[in-house]
């Protein structure tokens, strides 16, 4: 039987590139399938209708019979899609969504069979909860948590082939009041930030009521084709090739990058475009990345928790249209050795109710000024609460991108261009202690000329920094590519909302002393200037200098998740979210546990299957060839040939030899390890453990032999997909 390696490659043939929808105009099909204003319009009453937006809009709670009008008005919109079931949409902390269908039909008590979607079902469900990560929140002896719909969110409706299923996204809380998913406190610390920035701005224009948190992704991935994926039971199991020799070519040719899209591929991400479209998720831009078979897909901004929503519904519709074409994608942060891995740049910045993207560099020298505000007060933010920053994008798959090969490091530094650093230092410098009226020169600097020019233009881009100054927005980049972007979001926006909550006390108590509104900002700009300096880096972030350069300026730098995720539970931490309404710290605890297990899970498996491959698939064909030499060598030598005949033979036996007995008594010790790692009962030892005592010592050290082994071994025994095939074949 030949194997699933070789049946992929021979299908490779057969596989049809052209499965390619009939081209639309993207506004024909724009949010098709999504339930609108302008669907709710059509379809409510004028009191649903007003109802709706209102709790939309100020978070007005809906009454109970307006419920029920709502909840008939969408049945019949998704009925006059087909559509069947519903379901409550949430994103509990396993990192993906969660959905469980249930359907309109039912039968009244006289018998009669009826569809019906009422008021109590759209607001609140009760799902399953026990299977959910909840940390100890909940015991599961009581595994009640309950879903609530989130009128914010707009319902849609999810096509998965011929079946239609209406979804309404939903909060997801346990019964005594704690947040079990992400976007709970996703909207909590939009809420914040909202305050604290609005508060902010009054400083500048009393017309703003409402500041609006704004996200634009990139969304990074590889696309594998499905049979070489089925030919890595460790792509399946773990998303990552746990073994797999670099390729000849690999991407030093830098020929992948914005080249031509292959067509398979091509077809692929029309497809998905379109779904998504339909979804209401503005898909912009899309193109090959640095490494062969990655590509990125990016949406024109949105607000935030509307931009997480499409995120992860794009993330699954890619997932199940790439199925369809007999592709994969692979969100893993580091799919392959050796070569880039993904990452999801979050892109992010507010936006008033009156039209200004507050870090937008202002036309006048009274918005420079708020510029200046809120830009110098996202550095301080990002300087004084780096670690957690850090915290809210660690994983597993993250800690093989991050300070490994091209990826930014595990160091929090911000980039913001020659420009502004320039501006910064002049601010320093020129304001001095006694900052008077002459001094307001600085703020006629023509910031709104200058900084598009220089920062819009890609030379003064740094790629290597966690989190960049973009001409008019931050992007943080350190953001793994299948993490969900809340995660990321309800830190960067809660430690803006409490340095601009303590900024805007401090400017307030110098204002009461009597000084002059203007120059108690510049004051206050200056002071935070010189106090977040440290963060600063316009260098390389790959670099070792500037590894030795952070640790001299005191920045951290935690390489792991387990140690990284401590700063989610620090007095520190602890006060900033419970003082934002984001987390209490119960919440929190819960939470850093259920991230080291997510953590301790993942290694496990990740070790697991290593085991399981080296025994299954890496020994057998090895020892196969390794058979094949000694009879060689045996045939030679009873022919009575010299000892030169066949050295070489018996040079590739004993390198075979040594890697074959490397590799399982390197096994065998990593499965001790693993038992030791097992018994242990505090989560954050075991993360650690597993890190130390599993991961650090083994991972590397089996696979060298591994693919070493694979260089050796005959090409038609070795049943793995190889990188080449898996990276270069479509
Ligand atoms: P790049 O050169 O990094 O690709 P782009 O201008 O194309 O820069 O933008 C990249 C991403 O940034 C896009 O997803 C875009 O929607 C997003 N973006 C642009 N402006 C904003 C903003 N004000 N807030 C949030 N995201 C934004
Ligand atoms: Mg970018």
């Amino acid at each position: 039987m030949s194997s699933l390696r070789f049946k992929a490659i021979d299908n490779l043939t057969t596989v049809d590139g052209t499965l390619m929808p009939g081209s639309a105009k993207i506004t024909a099909i724009f949010g098709d399938n999504v339930f609108t204003l302008k669907t709710a319009r059509e379809f409510l009453s004028d009191e649903a209708y007003k109802s709706l937006t209102a709790s939309i809009k100020g978070g007005k709670k809906i009454d109970r019979a307006v419920a029920n009008q709502i909840a008939s008005g969408m049945r019949q919109w998704a009925e006059a899609k087909g559509v069947t079931h519903f379901t409550h949409w949430f994103q509990p902390l396993t990192g993906t969504t969660a959905e469980k269908h249930d359907t309109f039909f039912t039968i009244k008590s006289d018998g009669t069979p009826i569809e019906e979607f009422d008021g109590a079902a759209l607001i609140q469900q009760e799902p399953d909860a026990s299977s959910f990560p909840s940390g100890g929140l909940r015991a599961t002896f009581e595994a009640r948590g309950y879903t609530a719909w989130d009128p914010s969110s707009p319902a849609f409706i999810m096509e998965v082939g011929a079946g239609k299923t209406f979804c309404l996204p939903t909060i997801f809380v346990s019964y005594t009041g704690e947040s079990l998913d992400y976007k709970a406190p996703l909207l909590k610390a939009l809420a914040a930030l909202d305050k604290a920035a609005v508060e902010v701005c009054h400083y500048f224009d009393k017309n703003v009521t409402k500041v609006t948190a704004t996200l634009g992704w990139e969304q990074e991935y590889f696309v594998v084709d499905e049979g070489l994926f089925n030919a890595r039971p460790d792509l399946v199991m773990s998303g990552r090739t746990v073994f797999g020799h670099a390729p000849a070519k690999g991407q030093q040719l830098e020929d992948h990058y914005f080249g031509s899209i292959p067509e398979r591929i091509y077809a692929f991400m029309r497809d998905y475009e379109n779904e998504a479209y339909k979804l209401g998720i503005p898909l912009r831009t899309r193109h090959n990345e640095v490494a062969p078979a990655q590509f990125e897909c990016a949406p024109i901004f949105e607000e935030v928790s509307v931009g997480v929503d499409h995120n992860l519904l794009l993330m699954d519709v890619m997932d199940r249209v790439a199925r369809r074409h007999h592709l994969r994608v692979l969100l893993h942060e580091k799919p392959f050795a050796g070569i880039n891995g993904s990452g999801k740049h979050n892109n992010w910045s507010m936006a008033t109710d009156t039209g200004v993207n507050l870090l937008a560099p202002g036309k006048t020298p009274k918005t420079n000024l708020m510029f200046l505000t809120f830009f110098v007060n996202t550095i301080k933010a990002v300087y004084d609460y780096s670690d957690v920053l850090r915290a809210s994008i660690a994983s597993a798959g993250n800690d093989f991108r991050l300070g490994a090969n091209e990826a930014p490091p595990a160091i929090i530094s911000v980039f913001i261009g020659e420009y502004l650093s320039k501006v910064l230092a002049d601010v320093k410098e020129r304001v001095g202690d006694k900052f008077d009226e002459q001094d307001e020169a600085i703020l006629k600097l023509d910031l709104h000329r200058s900084i598009p020019e220089l920062l819009l233009d890609n030379t003064d881009r740094n790629r290597t920094s966690p989190f960049a100054f973009t001409g008019n927005k931050f992007e943080f980049r350190a953001v793994g590519s299948s993490a969900n972007c809340a995660n990321a979001m309800i830190a960067v926006n809660t430690i803006l909302a409490e340095t601009l909550k303590k900024f805007k006390k401090e400017v307030d108590t110098l204002i009461e002393k009597g000084e002059k509104k203007e120059i108690a900002l510049m004051h206050v700009i200056r002071e935070y200037v010189v106090g977040s300096e440290k963060v600063l880096f316009e260098g390389d972030g790959y670099s070792d200098e500037w590894h030795h350069e952070a640790e001299r300026r005191g920045l951290p730098n935690v390489r792991t998740t387990p140690l990284a995720l401590d700063a989610m539970v620090t007095d520190k931490a602890k006060h900033l979210y419970e003082a934002n309404g984001v987390y209490t710290h119960i919440e929190l605890e819960a939470r850093h546990e259920i991230e080291l297990e997510k953590y301790i899970k993942r290694v496990q498996i990740e070790a697991r299957i290593m085991g399981e491959l080296a025994t299954s698939h890496i020994l057998p064909p090895s020892i196969k060839y390794q058979n094949t030499l000694i009879q060689n060598i045996k045939g030679l030598k009873d022919l009575g040939l010299p000892a030169e005949a066949y050295a070489n033979q018996q040079q590739i036996l004993e390198k075979i030899s040594l890697h074959i007995g490397k590799v399982s008594s390197l096994v065998e010790k990593m499965i001790e390890a693993r038992k030791v790692a097992n018994n242990i009962t505090d989560t954050r030892t075991k993360a650690i453990a597993y890190t130390s005592q599993v991961k650090d010592p083994f991972f590397d050290d089996i696979r060298y032999h591994v693919d070493k082994l694979e260089l050796l071994v005959d090409d038609k025994e070795w049943v793995l997909s190889k990188y080449r095939e898996l990276l270069f074949l479509r």
